[in-house]
């Protein structure tokens, strides 16, 4: 027997809400979606009046439900916002460039501008060339090193006051267990804040208005919206930790679909005791990013593919910062160890 929807009890439900258990028809399942992102940002003060925001755009589900609910919202509730799509060309074939055709048809589908960076402008290098180099192993700490600072130069080119990004409930909790998992103590205070502040030049605001979405909720309001979105996922992913947090996340779920805020809640209540060692924030001495070394991340992983080393970003070698600022040669023994991949 067809089920009505509990919300208007005119229409038959098409689906039963994973957040709530609630059988809805398309229509009220649409506005439950987005009048809660709509509750989270203003709960949360994440935009003022006239700002311009740039939405990072990969093409993928989060990314193009975000930028899709960002124009509904910013319209309905007149948000005062100028919207623009940022996107990062990391230079994978097969992979990104597609991606990254879904997005130019967002931007024409939502009339948003769209800035696209690439790593190859930025850095002289492809993700392509960098697997070459590294191989499939560390090749996700390259991207995302570099995928962090990309955002913040295209937004800086854009001149925009905020970036949001995609990043929803599942992955906050991901984040949190893997951080738990790493003892990133630093890391575990940052993860689960929905906005955080500019660190200093060079850095953009960043907030994440789907927090409290649940990833099956995105793959729902999309597929029912019949949302432009590319679903292939990179050819360099095995990124294994977070597979495994992601998996062990998945079966808590199934049994208690709770989880996801549950990890949430417990990362947003931990706090940090007095005396424990937090890194403390300064610059990059060569480009003046925000670093807690004397060169930051980006920097040093650029210098060890530069210089043939791939290993020197990998792991800690911040003794051999002072050298490499100073143009120092490194000793035989040093390259021998930062050199050979493990393919
Ligand atoms: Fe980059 Fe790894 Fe993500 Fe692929 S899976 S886009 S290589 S971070
Ligand atoms: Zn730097």
């Amino acid at each position: 027997m067809p089920v009505q929807c509990s919300s208007c009890a005119r229409n038959r439900a098409v689906l039963k809400r994973p957040k709530t258990g609630h059988s809805l028809c398309k229509e009220c399942f649409f506005f439950a979606f987005e009048e809660e992102v709509h509750q989270t940002i203003v709960t949360a003060e994440l935009f003022k009046p006239g700002e311009r925001v740039g939405i990072a755009a990969s093409g993928g589900k989060d990314s193009t439900v975000l930028a899709h609910v960002m124009k509904v919202l910013n319209e309905r509730y007149s948000y005062g916002l100028e919207l623009m799509l940022l996107s990062v060309d990391e230079g994978i074939t097969g992979y990104r460039d597609d991606s990254l055709e879904t997005v130019k048809r967002n931007q024409e589908q939502y009339e948003l501008p769209l800035k696209i960076v690439s790593y190859e402008e930025l850095y002289g290098w492809t993700m392509d060339a960098i697997v070459k180099q590294v191989g499939l192993k560390n090749n996700c700490t390259f991207c995302g090193v570099f995928r962090r600072q990309a955002l913040d130069r295209g937004a800086i080119m854009l001149e925009v006051d905020k970036i949001c990004t995609g990043h929803n409930a599942d992955d906050v909790a991901e984040t949190v267990l893997m951080n738990i998992l790493r003892g990133d103590i630093a890391r575990l205070r940052r993860c689960t804040a929905i906005s955080t502040a500019s660190e200093g030049d060079g850095v953009v605001p960043r907030c994440k208005p789907l927090k409290y979405a649940y990833e099956k909720e995105i793959v729902l309001y999309a597929y029912f919206k019949k949302l432009d979105y590319f679903s292939t996922e990179c050819i360099y992913s095995p990124n294994a930790y977070r597979g495994y947090a992601r998996t062990f996340l998945k079966d808590l779920e199934s049994i208690r679909p709770s989880s996801i805020m549950d990890v949430i809640h417990s990362g947003e209540n931990l706090s940090v005791r007095d005396g424990v060692k937090m890194p403390v924030q300064g610059t990059c001495s060569r480009c003046g990013y925000i670093s807690s070394q004397a060169l930051c991340k980006a920097c040093v992983l650029l210098e060890g593919l530069n210089r043939g080393l791939p290993k020197l970003g990998i792991g800690k070698h911040h003794r051999l910062h002072g050298k490499l600022l100073s143009q120092e040669p490194l000793t035989e023994k040093e390259e021998k160890k930062l050199k050979a991949p493990e393919f």
